[in-house]
């Protein structure tokens, strides 16, 4: 048609076609032109931690969009436009003549403040904005509706709150379209002229205005050494971006990792991103009816590797290369089917579509709570326990409705703290149940649901006593299925500052993985330098006799071995570190500390909290 609007489709949260309610509502609007579009936002690349992983997971699905969509039009593809919405969506409304945009709707706080932002620009030139609820099950503002405004902070609460849209049910996934209409031709889409013009804007207002904008309206912190390295390398090729907004083949393109100023090799995780490898591994798994039918999320092994003993699908569930519906749906099918064979099926919320719904739970709670979720300090859902390497605090712009946020830096109360945090997050405790799961983490982007208990549960009121928000900051530069709702949310539970109080109820770093894995396969994987060890020692082995440590080629000795690292005095063995606390000792201390914070009873919006009273109670 020639008469239809021209519909900017701007790709974010959702990187695929099928069961996209967004993308299904620009092609009912019968677009005489539809271009989707993908543009850098600089808080995802200059504010979040992110490793290689992430990134390379992220231009995977990119890629494979970009491919789906010019097998439904030959014409068409993702066209990525190398600067920042903030900044070049005025421009793209007038270049294109676009009169609608269109999204699916993003209830991260970031997320919402941009798209105000994006929205206005838009009704200035004339552009209708449609923002159309698609990442959860469940839209979750309406879900914060239903729970009388409030946050979901339970299971319960969030049944109760679905239960009054379509009675608890999800919707049913949408086709994916069999055509799309064309873009517009390559003279009218190209933007040199506009390069020449924003050559300014990319370069100094991009650089200078538009990052120290992001850094003002979004203090976070910043400290960890791998993290600056990332975004060292981002700023390095921050002129690249700049340089061109088409990309150097003046093509839109996806941009390479090399682009992008990342080494290939630095790709480490075995998890492949994009539609086509989401849908064919959810296809796997439904063919495996008992496995999908009978799936409870407490009776899977943490220490399954090959293959891992959950889905991994949550990776894609992040870039939004999967549908949720869909996931829900076609598990749905399958336990209905044995239902009506009388056969054996699993029921919320240990089965998958539970898991799906913990999700919803932690998305809708982030919506309500805004930016205040991510850390301690001025959360009004997050108990108040004085960890230690708490982050320090400020309040927010000169909004005074704004909530405190952290200023990027954290109190290094205890000097050992800090130790016992690096030693975690370099998988060198000592502990190599936890050691081998942080190794895991920190190659593979992604470890089991059970893990993350265990490591989130040592670092915080199971040993380290380190605040969670430190912990968080890990998990956001790692994981590949890195989400702030779903990340903040089970820290908090597994701290238990919000959603799960029995403090008393710890990991043990040895009891619990013996029951898994008797043999220690796992820690011999991650851990290889314990791989000769007799499966008596491979949870503790400091317990091992010299002689044998030495008959296996690792000696464990001392505070800092890092793994597989020669020692100078013990050449020819590997070190691996002895323990580098007692764990008994820890945890009672941790119990002790939690059961005084727990009677102060205070939580992260109390004014008592913020003006640093809560010392002298
Ligand atoms: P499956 O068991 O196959 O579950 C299917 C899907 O349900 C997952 O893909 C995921 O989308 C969802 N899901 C399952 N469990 C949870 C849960 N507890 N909370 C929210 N959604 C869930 N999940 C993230 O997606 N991003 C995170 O950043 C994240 N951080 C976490 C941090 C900690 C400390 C802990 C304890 C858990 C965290 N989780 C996070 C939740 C959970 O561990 C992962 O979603 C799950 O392990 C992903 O593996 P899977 O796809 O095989 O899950």
């Amino acid at each position: 048609p020639t008469t239809g609007p021209r519909v900017l489709y701007w790709f974010r949260t959702d990187l695929r076609v099928h069961d996209s309610p967004a993308l299904t509502h620009a092609l009912s609007l019968a677009p005489s032109a539809l271009i989707p579009l993908w543009t850098w936002d600089p808080h995802y690349v200059y504010r979040q931690r992110g490793a290689t992983n992430r990134w390379a997971f992220l231009t995977e699905c990119m890629r494979d969009l970009s491919q789906r969509l010019t097998a439904l039009n030959a014409r068409q593809k993702l066209f990525v436009v190398r600067a920042a919405p903030r900044k070049v969506m005025r421009h793209l409304f007038e270049r294109w003549g676009i009169d609608v945009l269109v999204f699916e709707q993003d209830t991260d706080p970031y997320a919402v403040i941009r798209d105000e932002e994006v929205t206005k620009v838009a009704e200035r030139c004339g552009v209708r904005v449609v923002s159309v609820p698609g990442r959860t099950l469940f839209a979750s503002r309406e879900v914060v509706r239903m729970n009388a405004g409030r946050p979901t902070m339970s299971m319960a609460q969030l049944l109760k709150a679905v239960e009054k849209i379509n009675g608890g049910v999800p919707a049913r996934p949408l086709d994916a379209p069999t055509l799309l209409p064309d873009p517009l031709d390559g003279q009218a889409m190209d933007l040199t002229a506009l390069e020449a013009e924003l050559d300014v804007l990319t370069r100094k207002d991009h650089k200078a205005q538009d990052h120290s904008r992001a850094a003002e309206s979004w203090p976070r912190a910043e400290g960890l050494d791998d993290y600056n390295a990332v975004q060292r390398t981002f700023r390095e090729q921050e002129t690249q971006y700049s340089c061109g907004l088409m990309g150097p083949g003046r093509d839109f393109g996806v941009p390479t990792l090399q682009e992008m100023g990342f080494d290939p090799a630095s790709v480490t995780t075995p998890h492949r991103g994009g539609e086509t490898a989401a849908l064919e591994a959810l296809a796997q798994h439904v063919a495996n009816e008992e496995y999908i039918a009978t799936f409870e999320k407490p009776a899977t092994a943490p220490t399954a590797f090959d293959p891992p003993a959950t889905t991994v699908l949550s990776p894609h569930m992040h870039f939004g290369s999967l549908s949720c519906r869909k996931f829900w749906w076609d598990v749905q099918a399958v336990i209905e089917r044995r239902r009506k064979e009388h056969k054996p099926v699993s029921h919320q919320p240990v089965n998958i579509p539970g898991q799906l719904l913990f999700r919803d739970m932690y998305f809708a709670a982030h919506c309500q709570v805004g930016v205040a979720f991510g850390q301690q300090i001025g959360n009004p859902v997050a108990r108040f326990i004085p960890w230690h390497l708490q982050s320090r605090y400020r309040r927010a712009g000169t909004d005074p409705h704004a909530k405190l946020v952290t200023d990027g830096t954290y109190i290094v109360d205890d000097a050992k703290a800090e130790e016992y945090f690096q030693r975690w997050k370099h998988g060198c405790t000592g502990f190599p149940w936890i050691d081998a799961l942080m190794r895991q983490l920190k190659q593979e982007g992604w470890i089991h649901h059970l893990g993350r208990h265990a490591v989130a549960c040592f670092l915080t009121r199971g040993g380290c006593y380190v605040s969670w928000e430190r912990g968080a900051e890990v998990f956001e530069e790692w994981l590949v299925d890195h989400e702030v709702a779903c990340n903040a949310g089970n820290w908090m539970w597994l701290s238990c500052t919000a959603f799960f109080s029995q403090f008393y109820r710890c990991y043990s770093p040895v009891a619990f993985p013996k029951k898994w894995d008797p043999e220690g396969k796992f820690v011999r994987k991650y851990v290889p330098e314990l791989q000769r060890f007799d499966k008596k020692y491979i949870y503790e082995p400091h317990k091992t006799p010299i002689a044998d440590q030495k008959a296996w080629g690792c000696v464990v000795k001392g505070n800092g071995g890092s793994g597989g690292v020669d020692d100078v005095e013990e050449r020819g063995y590997a070190v691996y570190p002895k323990p580098m606390f007692d764990f008994t000792e820890r945890k009672q201390f941790c119990i002790d500390q939690m059961k005084k914070a727990y009677a102060v009873g205070l939580y992260g919006d109390d004014e008592r909290v913020v003006s640093g009273e809560w010392k002298k109670l």
